[in-house]
């Protein structure tokens, strides 16, 4: 249990409150699929772990994909006659559909109004919208200021650019005694989002950050990418490097005050559906486990039928459902830095799980072995005699060589750590071998 070991010796509220400022310090950037907002991000990134930056120009076919034209902003705005800015991206980026191409002329409304995007469902709130692969522009108001604009001629001017440059994307990998590999993995694309987004850049790179200070079984790819294209790059250019994922995480919305909701993995049922599903189950009882279905974040790439990588995504809101998605309203507000921190602590005591699964072997199968005269009986003083006591029947009874200790501690109803920490006992006192 070494990482929430780790976790469990650090300052919990100094570790809540800097998982939420550096949240805060990335919030205001106006990021993109590509462009100066992204790089600024992985730097501020890599000012915490040694990410490596990886840049791949426009054009590169990827898959079936091709990598878009780089996009930048450096302002934009609508001015109603009197020269007054009605509208601003300098106050809020979302005001601008992201990836907006250039545009600087005078309209009358009706003819603004077709590239005005509004929410009439929640009027004081602003949309995020993109257009990434159809070249367009617009802005994004609230319908209630959308509602509000009188007739008349205004200036719209987009001062952005599209044309050839680069995708980039941070990958650091943090090499175990074994090549086998934990992703972990997440999208930086999106500009003033809190809990869609910087939820899953913040508790990543904490983790990596606890990663760096262990030693560890499996190696840990950590991925910081644009959605979709950038897990597609990935992928078309790693190909050696997937087959080696032997468990994977997206994590992204886990930072809002809401239980945890896991997506399983395509597979379904493999080791890291389990070990999410084990670890839930002991540590949010109104968590819920979802069905894999090929929509949603960046497991879709990695769960696409070719790689059918056993990675699932971890959630607390779901995507898509919570009232503030992609709106104005997925602020800092949203964020809770004891949300940040217990999601933190969900994954280290995921990859912990996953470090300790092993399998033994009983090597005194015949009959039970006597506890009490090895001092295995758990006294009655002890904090769950009877706990441990099932523990080590169980651990004994099912370590012939093909249980894992998650299946003991799934077939035996006991927490993990309870059983992982028997099967140490039982291994010191000679009763059993490893086995893998
Ligand atoms: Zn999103």
């Amino acid at each position: 249990m070494i990482l929430t070991q780790q976790l469990d010796r650090m300052d919990r509220a100094a570790t809540a409150s800097d998982l939420y400022e550096f949240s805060a310090k990335l919030y205001p950037i106006c990021r993109s699929i590509t462009g100066n907002g992204l790089r600024q991000t992985l730097r501020m990134i890599q000012e915490r772990i040694p990410l490596e930056l990886q840049e791949v120009p426009s054009g590169t076919q990827v898959l079936d994909w091709t990598v878009p034209k780089e996009w930048n902003i450096s302002d934009a705005y609508v001015k109603d006659s009197s020269g007054r800015r009605i509208v601003d991206f300098q106050k809020c980026n979302l005001h601008v559909v992201n990836y907006s191409i250039p545009v600087h002329s005078r309209m009358p409304l009706s003819e603004l109004k077709k590239h005005i995007h509004t929410l009439p469902e929640h009027p004081d709130w602003i949309p995020y919208r993109t257009s990434y692969y159809k070249e367009d522009w617009g802005f994004c108001l609230s319908y209630a200021h959308a509602v509000s604009l009188p007739e008349g001629e205004y200036e719209v001017c987009i001062d952005s650019s599209l044309g050839d440059g680069h995708l980039s994307y941070g990958e650091l990998l943090l090499p175990g005694t074994s090549n086998h590999e934990i992703l972990i993995s997440c999208h930086v694309c999106h500009p003033s989002l809190a809990n869609d987004n910087l939820s899953g850049i913040t508790v990543a790179t904490r983790l990596a950050q606890l990663v760096a200070k262990t030693t560890h079984r499996y190696s840990y790819r950590f991925l910081f990418i644009p959605g979709t294209i950038g897990a597609i790059t990935w992928l078309s250019r790693n190909p050696e490097s997937s087959k080696r994922i032997r468990h994977g995480l997206v994590l992204t919305c886990i930072g809002d005050r809401n239980s945890f909701h896991y997506k399983k993995s395509r597979q379904e049922n493999a080791e890291i559906d389990r070990a999410v599903a084990h670890v839930l189950k002991h540590s949010d009882p109104s968590a819920k486990l979802l069905p894999f279905s090929p929509y949603g974040y960046d497991e879709r790439q990695f769960c696409s039928p070719g790689f059918n990588l056993p990675v699932g995504c971890l959630m607390r809101s779901v995507w898509g459902t919570f009232p503030e998605y992609h709106t104005s309203m997925d602020n800092l507000h949203l964020l809770d830095p004891e949300s940040l921190i217990g999601s933190l602590k969900v994954c280290a005591s995921i990859f912990d799980l996953l470090e300790s699964n092993r399998r033994f072997k009983n090597l005194a199968p015949f009959g039970e072995p006597q506890l009490g005269r090895r001092g295995l009986y758990p006294s009655m003083g002890g904090i769950s005699p009877e706990k441990e006591l099932h523990a080590r029947l169980w651990t004994l009874n099912l370590s012939d060589g093909n249980h894992s200790l998650l299946d003991i501690a799934e077939r035996s109803g006991l927490p993990f750590d309870i059983v992982c920490e028997s099967a140490e006992l039982l291994f010191q006192k000679g009763l059993l071998a490893t086995a893998d």
